[in-house]
């Protein structure tokens, strides 16, 4: 009885398949590897698991696409959204795109191990993309096996809410569904294959084109698709667009800009708090400026710009923390050379681009001014900022902890507390306390007392205020690498609660949260060069 009431619940969902609906699909409709061209997609089905169940599903975006808590936690949901079976009204494809891995042309690359099931109307009447990751081979897996591995579907469902709820855009995670299947991997890719547990998780977006969706057809010289593409994003993403504009051609150029600025936006977010996404490749850039495709992501801890937790980018750590910004811009440069055969003015793009960089600038110095307490950018902001990078550099001190503490170090406007008092509030931030000499400790007190001018000087210096708007924007919780890891191991040994107590921590990621310190420490010493905390691969 349960059952079939259940299975009614997802049968309702409202599916209306635009992408599949307006652009062109793939004729050959077998289930083989192969190059796709002259088509947006390929129909295909997921391939059945042994025994879905889910671990955990998001309420939120559960209730933002209109499913009760029954229907999430029927047999029925595990089996719809581990693969098993496919709903009323979806029309489950891959999608064809290329991009530039670390730098280089990759050529075709695709939905290799990602099967949308199609559009659903969500409960504001917006199209949103379900979207199951690891749900089976493809046209477009070349030589992998179209899986997922329960680690990496642990990291990506729980940082796409997490990311959600810091107020930064991401595509969103529905569902994490165990699939009873091994699924074989050399973690470390040094010869040692081995089996894991399998996963699927369900991605929602209202999109889930890249860059390299535009760059694919572009390079085949397929005007007429890339065309088509151009026409289908910005008619359904960019509306407001073509109102303005009136046509497709003279939107090119507006639409070119706003995603850079959507992009620039999103890098500024990620420097906030100390997100690195790992592999920025161009096929892992979303056109609605969203954070797409969590794989050997990982949190800044001690702060340091040259950080990448990306074992495959050890050697060029092209993708580092603090090279994110110049290489987003590279990947807008490649979108730019896609689209630009559609138009015969290239200059908007190129202005465009140019701006980026001064966009970036402008974001970031509001953004830091917020952090630290000192309202509105002024000018001689930027050397203090330096100083303070530099200081954070000298010991290895934790970002988030540090900017935390920071918002609760008296401003002592009188002079009459003495250099441990100022510092005491930090304390928590330093890794190494014995690195902490009596030179470094002066030199953060004279820093701190700098600080604290400044914040005078942009009259914030009501405690509670100016703590509540350093909060706001300077999160104690993060999916800190070490945490994700101790979820994964627990869930590897039968035991899901750690991952539901996080989803459920990182909620609300900016506020106190008492009794629930252990999530906001600092990584401790085991983690320190632990594979899968502080090392990941692109093994997923
Ligand atoms: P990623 O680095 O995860 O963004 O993946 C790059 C490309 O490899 C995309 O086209 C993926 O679909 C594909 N891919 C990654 N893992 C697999 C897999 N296990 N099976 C098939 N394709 C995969
Ligand atoms: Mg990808």
């Amino acid at each position: 009885m349960k059952d079939s009431r259940d299975q009614l619940s997802l049968d309702r969902l409202e599916f209306d398949n635009r992408f599949t609906r307006e652009l062109p699909a793939d004729p050959d409709a077998t289930n083989r590897r192969r190059q796709v061209e002259g088509a947006a997609y390929s129909r295909v089905l997921p391939t059945p698991v042994a025994a879905p169940r889910t671990i955990a599903w998001s309420r939120e975006v559960a209730e933002v696409l209109g499913l009760d808590e029954a229907t999430c936690t029927s047999q029925d949901f595990a089996e719809v959204f581990g693969g098993n079976r496919v709903p009323a009204g979806a029309d489950p494809f891959a999608m064809a795109y290329a991009g530039h891995q670390f730098g280089n042309w990759a050529g075709q690359l695709g939905d290799g191990r990602a099967i949308a099931l199609g559009e659903v109307l969500d409960r504001d009447g917006h199209h949103q993309t379900l979207q199951l990751k690891g749900a089976g081979p493809t046209p477009y897996s070349r030589g992998a096996d179209g899986r997922a591995v329960l680690r990496s579907s642990i990291r990506e469902f729980l940082c796409s809410e997490a990311m959600h709820h810091l107020g930064i855009p991401t595509s969103r995670a529905l569902s994490l569904v165990a699939t009873g299947d091994d699924v074989v991997r050399d973690m470390l890719y040094d010869g040692n294959p081995a089996p894991e547990p399998g996963a699927v998780v369900c991605r929602v977006a209202p999109s889930f084109v890249r860059f390299g969706t535009f760059e694919l057809p572009a390079v085949r010289g397929d005007t007429a698709l890339l065309r088509q593409l151009v026409t289908f994003t910005i008619t359904h993403d960019f509306p407001h667009l073509l109102a303005q504009h009136g046509s497709i051609d003279e939107a090119i150029g507006p639409w070119f800009a706003e995603v850079c600025e959507r992009t620039c936006a999103l890098v500024v977010d990620w420097m906030r708090v100390g997100f690195v996404h790992g592999v920025l490749n161009t096929d892992n850039m979303s056109i609605l400026g969203l954070t797409i495709d969590y794989g050997p992501y990982g949190w800044l801890e001690d702060f340091d710009p040259h950080w990448t937790p990306n074992t495959t980018d050890a050697g060029q750590r092209r993708y580092r923390y603090g090279a994110q910004p110049q290489v987003v811009q590279w990947n807008l440069l490649r979108l730019a050379n896609a689209i630009v055969t559609l138009t015969d003015d290239p200059d908007p793009l190129q202005r465009a681009l140019t701006e980026f960089g001064t966009d970036y600038e402008r974001r970031f110095d509001a953004m830091m001014a917020e952090r630290l307490g000192w309202g509105e950018p002024q000018e001689g902001d930027e050397e203090l900022r330096l100083d303070m990078f530099e200081l954070l550099g000298r010991t290895e001190t934790d970002m988030l902890i540090f900017f935390r503490g920071l918002a609760r170090v008296p401003l002592d406007p009188d002079g009459d507390l003495d250099d441990q008092e100022l510092l005491d509030p930090l304390a928590d931030a330093f890794y190494r306390p014995d690195e902490l000499t009596a030179e470094l400790r002066t030199a953060w007190a004279t820093w701190l007392r700098a600080w604290a001018q400044r914040v005078h000087d942009g009259d914030m210096d009501d405690d509670e205020d100016r703590r509540a708007a350093m909060d706001a924007v300077n999160p104690r919780f993060v999916l800190r690498n070490y945490l994700a890891q101790e979820a994964i191991d627990a869930a590897e040994a039968g035991d899901d609660s750690l991952v539901l107590e996080l989803l459920d921590t990182l909620r609300r990621p900016y506020d106190e949260q008492p009794g629930r310190e252990r999530f906001a420490a600092r990584r401790p010493e085991w983690a320190r060069t632990r594979v899968g905390s502080s090392m990941l691969s692109c093994s997923s």
